[in-house]
């Protein structure tokens, strides 16, 4: 559709032409001025500059490819689209005319379908262009602010971790600063509690000073923990640590711990382990102990499970090649994907909180009903797990548990054949010295493991509470079955693994397995 302001100008010395090209286009709906020289024509455009100009080429004292040359040097003028006409139908007079700047090129005699062909598509092209330089200009101007907003991002960046670091360097020292008065305080505090002089309330006052101190010494370790880890100067010490005996205390410690509280700690070494890895034992040690002292203190009854397993092993490459039967006995190292999981049957966390509780000082209770701690504990064994190249996952539901894991990558000194000799024997070692604890199953699962599976009438009451998803009932019958007879251990550790993940259904879907047709006694 042709636009009532669009403007054309027909530049030709011959009257006649004029008047018929005007007539044709002005039919079209243009506004259409002539003019009858190239030198008219040169005034007219600069005075009121058209958006198309038809011109003749041969015309006395100045032709149309002059006029078109000095229009094109004008940069007011230049973007103005001409198309010459002409009786010339020369090949090399129409690349003149393309030479000079034309656009396109008429013949004489005109053709006015053809000429308002021309004329239509030459102003839809300048159309599209005039577009395209004003989408190009915001765009420009689009990336100019994009590029001073990143400066201005990048430079608050800096600025925000600069003043991290020195938040964290202050910290850190005011941590030193703090941690030497506050021993002498409960050094003295201890001291004098000792003394039989003091009077039962001056005891009981004692106790609260030491309590509070205590408290104050774990906020101010976590709080320089997490400033150097802050301050990038948190360094782990990586050494070889006997795999073993590291679990086995660590086991040990919580045993006693969870008794304290009436609960029943389970420990599952679900695969051969590697007995010695190349770990720093005092940061593993903290992230271990923060998870299982949360999963002990937010549970209130049934247990608390630490299961370690080997996911896959490699060689040293960073390819981490799973380790085949022809490759083994020439590796020196190899790199075993450790996973360690903590579990619970306690509070539980909702979804909503997963996330935050990673963060410093997030607690999920107001902080008046949380039993003691800093909530700080999570934030720094993320950290240090960052530090070791892994990251802690977590799956928890209210009133049922929680379950947090983590996978470590370590080195073990050993070949495979040997990794797996030695570990058959110690392993023996470690399940004897520790397995004769009623309130403590350790396990090694394999896949030969041969399952022996409770007498129906014994699956009764665990099929009943697994029915109804009782989580207590569930745990108290699998540790019933658990002490009835030590060659269900197998079967057992199924039952519990499914526990713990509250996969209820595939605990019946587990009976149904063994005694098929059967079951229907069950569920009568
Ligand atoms: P703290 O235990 O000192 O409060 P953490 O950073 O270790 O600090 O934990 C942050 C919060 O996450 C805890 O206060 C608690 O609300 C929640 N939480 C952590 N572990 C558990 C768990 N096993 N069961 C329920 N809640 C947990």
């Amino acid at each position: 559709m042709v636009n009532k302001q669009t403007s054309l100008l027909i530049v030709d010395d011959n009257i006649d032409n004029l008047r018929s090209l005007a007539a044709i286009l002005r039919l079209e709906g243009y506004k259409v001025r002539k003019a009858i020289s190239g030198q008219v024509a040169l005034e007219t455009v600069r005075s009121h500059p058209p958006d198309l100009i038809l011109l003749d080429i041969k015309m006395p004292q100045m032709d149309g490819y002059t006029v078109c040359s000095i229009l094109k040097e004008d940069t007011t003028t230049c973007s103005i689209p001409i198309i010459f006409l002409s009786a010339l139908n020369e090949t090399a007079d129409k690349l003149k005319a393309f030479a000079v700047g034309g656009v396109d090129y008429i013949t004489k005699p005109f053709q006015a379908p053809e000429v308002v062909a021309r004329v239509e598509n030459q102003l839809r092209l300048q159309r599209l262009s005039q577009q395209l330089v004003v989408q190009n200009a915001q765009l420009l101007e689009e990336i100019q602010i994009r590029q001073q907003t990143e400066v201005a991002l990048h430079q608050a960046v800096e600025q925000a971790e600069a003043a991290n670091r020195a938040k964290s360097v202050f910290l850190a020292n005011m941590s030193h600063e703090l941690r030497s008065p506050l021993t002498g305080i409960l050094g003295y505090a201890q001291l004098l509690k000792k003394d039989t002089d003091c009077t039962s309330l001056q005891h009981k006052g004692l106790g609260v000073i030491y309590q509070c101190g205590s408290h104050l010494l774990t906020l101010i370790n976590d709080i320089l923990d997490l400033s150097k880890i802050e301050a990038q100067k948190l360094k782990l010490f990586p050494d070889y640590i006997d795999f073993y005996l590291f679990l086995n205390n660590l086991v040990e410690l919580f045993k006693f711990k969870a008794q304290e509280k009436k609960l029943q700690f389970v420990y599952f070494k679900l695969t051969s382990l590697p007995p010695e890895i190349y770990i720093d034992e005092k940061r593993l040690r903290q992230v271990l102990i923060n998870l299982l002292s949360n999963a002990i203190k937010f549970t209130c009854q049934g247990s608390v499970t630490l299961k370690v397993s080997v996911r896959s092993c490699s060689y040293e490459s960073n390819e981490h090649k799973l380790i085949s039967s022809k490759l083994t006995g020439k590796a020196k190292k190899i790199f075993a994907n450790i996973r360690f999981e903590i579990e619970d049957t306690g509070i539980g966390i909702i979804p909503e909180k997963w996330e935050n509780i990673f963060l410093p000082f997030e607690q999920v209770m107001e902080r008046s009903h949380s039993p003691e701690g800093t909530g700080l504990g999570l934030t720094i064994s993320q950290k240090i797990l960052a530090l070791m190249g892994s990251e802690i996952f977590l799956e928890s539901c209210p009133n049922l548990g929680s379950k947090f894991w983590f996978d470590l990558d370590v080195y073990t000194p050993l070949s495979w054949a040997d990794f797996n000799e030695i570990d058959d024997s110690q392993s023996q070692t470690l399940s004897q010295e520790l397995g004769d604890e009623s309130d403590q199953i350790i396990n090694t699962l394999s896949p030969e493991t041969e399952v022996v599976v409770p007498p129906l009438a014994e699956l009764l009451l665990l099929y009943e509470s697994a029915q109804m998803g009782d989580v207590q009932n569930v745990q108290q019958q699998i540790l019933r079955l658990q002490q009835l007879n030590s060659d269900y251990l197998a079967f057992v550790t199924q039952v519990l693994e499914l526990a713990n993940d509250f996969d209820y259904q595939d605990i019946l879907k587990l009976i149904d397995k063994y005694y098929g047709d059967n079951v229907s006694l069950l569920r009568l």
